[in-house]
């Protein structure tokens, strides 16, 4: 058994739905189970649905918009009307749209109940696309087989349950049913409630499902050639690894390398399963591989960038030190809130963090550190993260920007830069 996963890039529209079905006929003797995104960039818009975050206006418009995206593909996959898929359509919309007009309750909670359509969507569209052209699958609600805690926006894999209820997986093939189409990002916890992995959780939802099903190996399926030394939105001359160790890649994928969900390594390594990197545009090209290896081929340095970063420093009020027991207090915030640092430093009198830009929950943040703290904030900022760095490659990444905060080990310089725009604001 195969486990493949194609992200939101890969079935932007009817076209490369198209072609993920011309991949999906070259494994036409092995059996695969599909991971799939939303559509394009429908996850993005689905998060400004979430009750709070806009006016109606404002979502009316956004719900038009997504629905005409979905019904445009539909239509041009299966031209015919009122058929069931329209049917399932015009229910999974109507549903989405009672969800994001409720009266807000806990952020966290409200976004995994809005946000995960995305997926169940994409997948409808394609599983009925498929068995129009006798790609004979099923659909799965993956919500029923990965199950987590409660924690919403990054649940926490039930993975006894989730194993045993994988097994339901490997009942669903036979002598028709060779294809299973199910979603990425979202799970469910025991009692049935909707939860999600964390933004581009696809990745881990088909390394779960890997680990659970034992499967021969895992390829993700992407608009890039492979596993790239950098970026090539940013960078040009961009460097394809041919094979990447476990360990490594959980390294990168940690430090924001968008091409892996952090949490996706784990699994499949603690299997021994291998992760394919393809294109899904030049799919007979060979890609990378990620598995038992000693050191990256070729040897190369890594970039990774992440950009809308605010630098946070807090200062305690009472002039006392940021010991042990002001960062417990400020770690707890931290985690309360489910926001990630990217990178941290502290001093005698001041605690520094780099995190991403979510308006929302850094509200949320500031209301509860000013109870104790002053806080300083930096907005529109980038991260730079170097693997196996010189310091003539960070004085041109760098590229005389002032350096708001710098940390280097010996394998990997981390360097937070500013814009031109960036304002310095007090809020104490
Ligand atoms: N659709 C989700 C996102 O855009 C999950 C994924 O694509 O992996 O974050
Ligand atoms: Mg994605």
């Amino acid at each position: 058994m195969l486990v493949f996963k194609f992200g939101g890039a890969s079935v932007n529209s009817a076209d490369a739905v198209r072609n993920m079905a011309s991949i999906l006929r070259k494994y036409a003797s092995e059996k695969l189970v599909v991971v799939i995104s939303a559509m394009g960039k429908t996850t993005n818009a689905l998060e400004q649905l979430v009750p709070g975050v806009c006016d109606k206006d404002r979502k009316d418009e956004i719900l038009r918009n997504l629905k005409d995206y979905h019904f445009n593909i539909a239509n041009s996959l299966i031209p015919c009307n009122n058929d069931p898929l329209r049917a399932t359509l015009d229910s999974l919309f109507g549903e989405l749209e009672a969800r994001c007009l409720k009266t807000p309750t806990s952020y966290n909670f409200d976004y995994d109940q809005v946000v995960s359509f995305g997926e169940l969507i994409s997948t409808t569209i394609i599983s009925y696309f498929l068995n129009s052209i006798g790609m004979r699958n099923n659909w799965i609600d993956v919500r029923n087989i990965i199950k987590t805690d409660a924690n919403y926006r990054e649940g926490h894999v039930n993975w006894n349950l989730t194993q045993k209820n994988a097994q339901c997986i490997c009942n669903q093939f036979n002598d028709e049913v060779s294809i299973l189409i199910t979603q990425g990002f979202i799970a469910g916890t025991a009692e049935g409630t909707t939860t999600t992995l964390g933004r581009e959780g696809s990745d881990y939802s088909a390394s779960i499902l890997s680990y659970c099903l034992d499967a021969e190996s895992m390829t993700i399926w992407k608009d890039v050639p492979g596993f790239l030394n950098a970026d090539p939105k940013f960078f040009s001359n961009t460097v394809k690894i041919q094979q990447i160790p476990y360990n490594e890649a959980i390294e990168l994928a940690y430090y924001g390398a968008s091409v892996i969900h952090p949490k996706t390594v784990k699994p499949i390594q603690n299997k021994n399963v291998e992760l394919h990197i393809r294109s899904f545009i030049q799919p007979d090209e060979a890609g990378s591989v990620v598995g038992p290896y000693d050191c990256i081929v070729p040897e190369t340095p890594l970039y990774i960038f992440k950009n809308n970063q605010v630098l946070l420093s807090i200062l305690p009020k009472d002039f006392s030190f940021i010991a042990e027991d002001n960062l417990q207090v400020i770690f707890g915030y931290f985690a309360q809130l489910g926001i990630r640092i990217n990178v941290m430093q502290n001093s005698a009198l001041s605690f520094t963090v780099c995190v991403d830009d979510n308006k929302i929950l850094l509200e949320q943040l500031l209301k509860l550190l000013q109870q104790n703290f002053r806080v300083y904030y930096n907005k529109s900022l980038q991260l730079i993260t170097i693997r196996y760095y010189t310091q003539q490659i960070v004085d041109e990444i760098v590229a005389r920007r002032p350096i708001l905060m710098e940390q280097r080990s010996r394998s990997t310089a981390q360097i937070v830069v500013s814009d031109s725009c960036t304002c310095l604001s007090d809020l104490s």
